[in-house]
């Protein structure tokens, strides 16, 4: 007997009778699906800005020293040699294939909100300022 609870998780539960008095469940992830969801973290940014992949409408750039034109299958910079952990899409709407592919193939970059970095930076650039 397989059934699907409505707050599974995805999974489906299986009951497996042994025999009329004892019954016992498996929790196997046999409906598990992939979805990217989007996740709110603390990070401490001039980490995070240190190795990201800015990428606007047709090309990337680097966070950290701001080279242009860098390929989005680059794993660091081809000038400061950073690692790109990070990679922050400015529509991510339009990239979504790209998106697909990277996450397959770089199991460890992080997707991040081109949104949010901008208006760190910003935040941080105004405090340089009033410093
Ligand atoms: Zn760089």
């Amino acid at each position: 007997m397989v059934y699907r609870p409505a707050d599974a998780g995805g999974h489906t539960r299986q009951e497996i009778k042994t025999d009329d008095t004892i019954g016992f469940y498996v929790i196997m992830p046999l409906m598990s699906f992939e979805r990217f969801l989007r996740i709110y973290k603390k990070f401490y940014f001039d980490e995070v800005k240190a190795h990201t992949l800015l990428y606007g409408v047709l090309s990337g750039s680097c966070a950290n020293c701001k080279t242009m034109d860098i390929k989005l299958d680059s794993p660091q910079c081809p000038s400061c040699k950073n690692a790109f952990k990070y990679i922050a899409f400015m529509n991510p709407r339009d990239h979504w294939p790209k998106m697909l592919k990277i996450a397959q193939e770089r199991t460890d970059v992080i997707f991040m909100d081109y949104d949010d970095f901008k208006k760190s930076e910003g935040e941080l650039r105004a405090k340089d300022i009033l410093k």
